[in-house]
């Protein structure tokens, strides 16, 4: 598949127990990287460090080593979309670093698109380094993210663009609360990611970008 006349590459897997979008390539016949393979096999998220924070990271760990390795398999050429799946009760979404991305967040059938310019992975995820998107879907080895995959994987055949709505991450989320993801708080921000455990805040502020 291509979009803008570059080849797209996807990835599943960066973290290990996330199951759901490796079997639904592969119940498609599609090429991708499988991002941790250790992982994978163990099920557990990752060796020694979270591999979509080890991009350009250089301390010797299993992650750093398969980080540069991910990346000399990726030419820069190549659009990512990278496929990850979340504890947190929310709808499929998109993760953007950079806006021009944004174009590419349309085609894959998705109702939100969330900027993290600032990100949880401090500048050393996958899409720090190469052009593409992430996205989210809800449960880590279930029907509904494989499905959700399935979903993205027709969309992006389709060649059609569906409008997102635009959230920009600025904060993090400390203190308990009732928190719907996407659903604006009273407190004025919209909460995302709100219910993953893998991360050690509640979950993330977002505002709606016009
Ligand atoms: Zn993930």
């Amino acid at each position: 598949m291509q979009w803008n006349d570059r080849p797209i590459r996807f990835v599943a897997g960066l973290h290990g127990n996330e199951k759901a979008p490796v079997r639904a390539l592969e119940s498609r016949g599609l090429r991708f990287v499988l991002g941790n393979p250790r992982a994978y096999e163990r099920n557990v998220r990752f060796i020694e460090r979270d591999l979509n924070a080890s991009f350009g990271v250089e301390d010797g760990s299993y992650e750093a080593l398969r980080a540069a390795e991910i990346l000399r398999k990726i030419g820069e050429k190549e659009v990512v979309v990278d496929f990850h799946t979340t504890s947190a009760s929310s709808v499929p979404f998109a993760i953007l670093t950079d806006k021009k991305m944004l174009p590419l967040a349309e085609r894959i059938g998705v109702a939100y698109a969330v900027l993290m310019t600032h990100n949880i992975k401090k500048g050393h995820a996958l899409i720090n380094f190469r052009d593409g998107i992430s996205v989210e879907m809800h449960g880590y080895d279930t029907e509904e993210s494989f499905q959700a995959t399935l979903h993205v994987l027709r969309a992006l055949s389709e060649e059609r663009s569906v409008p997102v709505r635009v959230y920009e991450v600025y904060g993090v989320i400390k203190e308990l609360g009732d928190y719907e993801n996407f659903t604006e708080h009273p407190d004025g921000f919209t909460p995302v990611l709100v219910g993953e455990q893998s991360y050690d805040f509640i979950g993330l502020k977002a505002r709606r970008l016009g």
